[in-house]
This record gives structure tokens, C-alpha cells and sequence, in this order.
């Protein structure tokens, strides 16, 4: 009896969905790109939506202008019509907050950064901490970290607090210090580590979870700031083309704001969400959310919560990365794994086993190697052929751990602009030896390891064609070094445009209504302008984004 009903209403709205096709829309005279499902790129002039947002079909001006006469026309204009791009791994509300904040990224040396101090210190007399970061010592040539010291002798009578460009480490002045308590007795808490001198004094650099001595101490965002934070965010994301993002750490604050901004239309970057740990928020999520468990789809696929989001290590930037084997260049010191064996393998298991994709951020080769021990314990009723585990970063891996990654399904999550923004460095770090396993993307894509590409924003520009460009060249803006550096792990154009798009996706369980053109899937896609696939590689980083459109709705214009 059921089943006839079923069958009824499904005849029924058929019928239904055949009255409305005059309310279509029909994009003509593009330069349209999408992938087929053998992920062969494929060439259209027009591009036909219905009503609801979805892609009817794909085809040439001339058959699409036929088979849909009575839709509205929208011309292009010969301009490059792509899928919106999807960013597997950021941070959107730190991208958010970030605006406000001090940045130091474009500083070249110590001084340059205290005279940016000194302007940011005079401009918010009213903020009660001076809040920034994106430094980078190794930029500075240092040679070392910068003091507190170094931050006193131009604002002694607030706090000031900057994190490291990877969000690995903090550099805090007296003041700062003094308010988070932190005395030579404080010892290092555990995945943690206060910098010291001869004395025992701290110098003023917290790195990892030293950094939570400083945090749990500033004054909490509240929901006006927090707001303000995403509706930057969102902007920015539309402007650089990402119609989709996956957010690596889902408080319980911005879980309720996603939900409602999706509810109201007001999301225009889709969210797809990791929760943030295992603890508080998870049980309460995990039992007792709308349909307990895992949050598939909410507000025509406009935000999901189905994934929980871990961490094994820290950062190669401030040594935190935990190796098998000393630093090449820091003979005394391994890193720091944040959890026991023990400890990892529950968290995974507890996630895992309430059905949720579990995503752990793993730098090193022994946090990729306990990662991936962890993964390798679940049942087969909640392991990676099921949900799509992920390792997010999988920066460097042993060699012999790599093939491992496609034995158990794992996704590797990786960020094409950390390879260029590390490359000065990561190879000091590791050596000659393990950086073969490091950023390894044609090592994972030989092994057929589906890689879902993002930039980790705001530790890189959110810009996913900076992303694209660094996955091809492996090389900085000024095309140095000359071959690229490691060209042989190296992406085709359209392998990098594939882990931005279907194959980001799949890493979102969202392959079957997001990532390409195809009839079916919501038409989330942008207008360029230049074509991605003709233009020499040293010019896609200047791609520019003049349309964005979400569902057929446009939400940005140039
Ligand atoms: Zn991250």
C-alpha cells in the first residue's frame, strides 16, 4: 500500500517538474569547462539550469538554444565558465577575524614588523589586547625567535599576542605573559612548549598547546564579533570563486550560525563542517542534533556537520611537526605527538563509530604514522572504504607508510601553497632524504589516492587559483625556483583543477550533487576571466573571478 503511494507521488512529481521548465535559465555563448566522470575535461558553449539551482544540461549554443527556446538567456560573453572551486581544508571564521586583526605576513624583517606593531597599537586604543600574526621568522632571517623584549620596547602597557603564519606557535610580550600567568615554574603543558633562556625565563614564544595558556585567558569573541567575522568571510570566499568549503574546526557557536545563515539564503559559500574535537560539543552534536549523528545535509545542501576533526601534531615552521627521527637541523629535538597511541586511536574510534568521517591533521611522519595506525584498528563497519577517513596536511610521510594511505582508503588533504610557502624551509627541517615523502602529490595521485586539495586559510590566501598554480608550478610568483621546486611531484592543470573541485568533493561525501556541470548537480559554478586550460602556467595565479554564482543564484559580481 505504501509502496503504490510511493510510486504515485513520484509520477506525480514528475509531472510537476515538466510544468515548471519554462522558469528555466539558459547560459549561452561560454567558454564552459567541466569534468565527466572519467574526469576527462569536457567543452561547452551553453549551460541550462531549471528553477531550482540544478544543472539541466551542458551542451553547444546552437542544440541548447533548440532544446530550451523558452528559457531566459543569459549571455557570456565568451568568457571562461568553471564549477566553483571547492577548499577541502580552511578556517572560516579565523578568515574572518584575521581582517581585523594585525597582520605581519608582508613584513621582510624584525624592525619592519615592530614598526607595524607600533601603527596597528595607535589605530585600536580601544582593544584591551593587540591581537595579529602571520609572522615568519625564517622570512626575517632571523635565525632564531623573536622576544618578548622585542614587542615591550614598543608596546609594554597591553597585551599583545601574534601567532606564527602556521598558527603553531604565539609570540607574546610581558604583558601578555604576566596575564596568562606564566612564571619559570609554569612547566610545558603536555603537547606544549614554553620557549626559555639561560635563565628559565620564558622568551616569550609559545608553541602548540603552550599556546592555550594564552588563549583561555583572552576575552571571548561574542556573537556581534563573531557575525561580523563570518559575513567578511563569506565575502571574501565568493570573491575568489570558493563555493564550497570545508571549515577544519566547527565550534558549537558556529555550528548554530551556519545552520541559521543557511536557513536564511545568507550562506553563499556552502559549508561543509568538521567538528572541532571529540569532547563537549561532539556528545552533545552526535546525540542529540536534529536526527541524532551525523548532519548529511541541511538547507538544500548548503551545510553539513558529518565529519570531526583531530589533531596529531603540530607545525614543521615551529619544530612542532612530530618525526620518527630528529630535525636535520635540530639534532636535539623529535617534535611533539599531542596524544598517546592509545589516546589517538580512541578519539578515532569514538568518532568513527558514531558514523562520522574522522579527519586528522598530521605533519610529520610519526603523527602521519600514528594517524594512519589509528585508522587501520576500526572495524570495517566504520573505516575509510565507509567514510572516507581523511589525513588532513599528510606533509611527510616515511616512504614506506605512503602505499598504506591507498591500502585503507585514507584521503590525503592537501594544501598545494603550504609546498611553496614551505620550500625554504621544510628541507632544513627533514633533510635530503625524508623530503621525498614530503608534499608528495604525484606519489599519492600514482597510487590512485584521490587528494582533496584547499589552503588552509587564514594561514594561506584563500584564493584557490594561487592553490592551482602552486600544485602546477611548485613555484613562487616570481617562477623561482627555476624548474619548480621537487617538479616531479608536480600536478597537470587538470589534475589541480580535479582536487579542487570532484574530487574535493568526494572528500565531502558531495560528488553526487557538487564538484562538476552535470545534469543533477546544484549549478555552483563562476565566471573567469581567463581560460584556466590555455593561458602558460605562470599566469594562472592571476586568474581573476567575475561571477559567482551558487545554486543559479548569483552572489557576486566584479
Ligand atoms: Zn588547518
Amino acid at each position: 500500500m505504501i509502496h503504490k503511494k510511493v510510486i504515485a507521488l513520484v509520477f506525480i512529481s514528475a509531472q510537476i517538474s515538466c510544468l515548471v521548465a519554462h522558469a528555466d535559465t539558459l547560459f549561452v555563448d561560454a567558454n564552459g569547462y567541466t569534468l565527466d566522470v572519467s574526469n576527462k575535461l569536457l567543452h561547452f558553449q551553453a549551460m541550462a539550469i531549471d528553477d531550482a539551482g540544478r544543472v539541466l544540461a551542458t551542451g553547444s549554443n546552437a542544440q541548447m538554444k533548440k532544446k530550451y527556446a523558452t528559457a531566459t538567456q543569459f549571455n557570456l560573453a565568451g568568457k571562461t565558465l568553471l564549477p566553483g572551486l571547492i577548499d577541502a581544508h580552511g578556517h572560516i571564521i579565523e578568515l574572518g577575524f584575521a581582517e581585523n586583526q594585525l597582520g605581519l605576513r608582508a613584513t621582510n624583517n624584525l624592525h619592519e614588523a615592530q614598526q607595524a606593531i607600533a601603527v596597528y597599537t595607535v589605530k585600536y586604543p580601544q582593544h584591551q589586547w593587540l591581537l595579529g600574526g602571520e609572522w615568519n621568522q625564517e622570512i626575517w632571517k632571523l635565525g632564531r625567535f623573536p622576544t618578548a623584549h622585542e614587542i615591550d620596547s614598543v608596546v609594554a602597557d597591553r597585551p599583545v599576542w601574534l601567532r606564527r603564519v602556521d598558527g603553531h606557535a604565539g609570540w607574546a610580550n610581558t604583558k601578555a605573559l604576566l596575564a596568562a600567568g606564566i612564571t619559570p615554574t609554569t612547566p610545558d603543558p603536555v603537547g606544549g612548549k614554553i620557549e626559555r633562556d639561560a635563565n628559565g625565563d620564558a622568551t616569550g614564544i609559545l608553541v602548540d598547546e603552550a599556546m592555550s595558556l594564552i588563549d583561555r585567558v583572552l576575552p571571548a569573541q561574542n556573537d556581534t564579533e563573531r557575525r561580523s567575522a563570518l559575513d567578511a568571510a563569506l565575502s571574501q570566499m565568493r570573491q575568489v570563486g570558493l563555493t564550497t568549503v570545508h571549515d577544519a574546526g566547527v565550534s558549537a557557536e558556529m555550528d548554530q550560525l551556519y545552520r541559521e545563515y543557511a536557513t536564511q539564503g545568507k550562506l553563499t559559500t556552502r559549508v561543509y563542517g568538521m567538528i572541532s574535537g571529540v569532547d563537549k560539543f561532539f556528545d552533545e552534536v552526535s546525540a542529540n542534533g536534529p536526527g541524532p549523528g551525523p548532519l548529511t545535509s541541511w538547507a538544500d545542501d548548503k551545510y553539513a556537520l558529518r565529519a570531526v576533526k583531530l589533531y596529531s601534531d603540530g607545525a614543521l615552521g615551529s619544530r612542532g611537526a612530530a618525526l620518527l627521527q630528529p630535525y636535520s637541523d635540530a639534532p636535539q629535538t623529535k617534535g611533539l605527538l599531542f596524544s598517546s597511541d592509545e589516546a589517538m586511536r580512541s578519539m578515532v574510534a569514538k568518532a568513527a563509530l558514531k558514523g562520522y568521517q574522522v579527519n586528522v591533521h598530521a605533519i610529520g611522519d610519526a603523527g602521519n604514522r600514528q594517524v594512519i595506525q589509528s585508522f587501520a584498528q576500526l572495524p570495517a563497519s566504520a573505516d575509510a572504504s565507509k567514510l572516507r577517513h581523511r589525513i588532513e596536511h599528510a606533509q611527510v610521510l616515511a616512504l614506506s607508510d605512503i602505499p598504506q594511505v591507498a591500502k585503507l582508503n585514507l584521503i590525503p588533504s592537501m594544501q598545494p601553497t603550504h609546498a611553496t610557502s614551505d620550500m625554504n624551509m621544510a628541507e632544513d627541517r627533514v633533510g635530503k632524504e625524508r623530503i621525498k615523502g614530503a608534499y608528495a602529490w604525484r606519489t599519492f595521485l600514482k597510487q590512485g589516492s584521490k587528494i582533496a586539495c584547499g589552503s588552509d586559510f587564514p594561514v594561506e590566501n584563500p584564493n584557490p587559483f594561487w592553490g592551482i598554480y602552486a600544485a602546477v608550478s611548485r613555484q613562487d610568483f616570481t617562477q623561482k625556483p627555476d624548474q619548480g621546486w621537487h617538479p616531479e611531484q608536480g600536478m597537470t592543470v587538470i589534475e589541480a583543477f580535479r582536487c579542487f573541485t570532484i574530487d574535493a568533493a568526494y572528500a565531502g561525501h558531495q560528488e553526487k550533487f557538487l564538484g562538476t556541470l552535470e545534469k543533477g548537480k546544484w549549478a555552483d559554478f563562476i565566471v573567469v576571466d581567463q581560460d584556466l586550460f590555455k593561458i602558460p602556467v605562470k599566469d594562472i595565479y592571476k586568474t581573476s573571478v567575475l561571477q559567482t554564482w551558487q545554486a543559479g543564484r548569483q552572489v557576486y559580481k566584479k
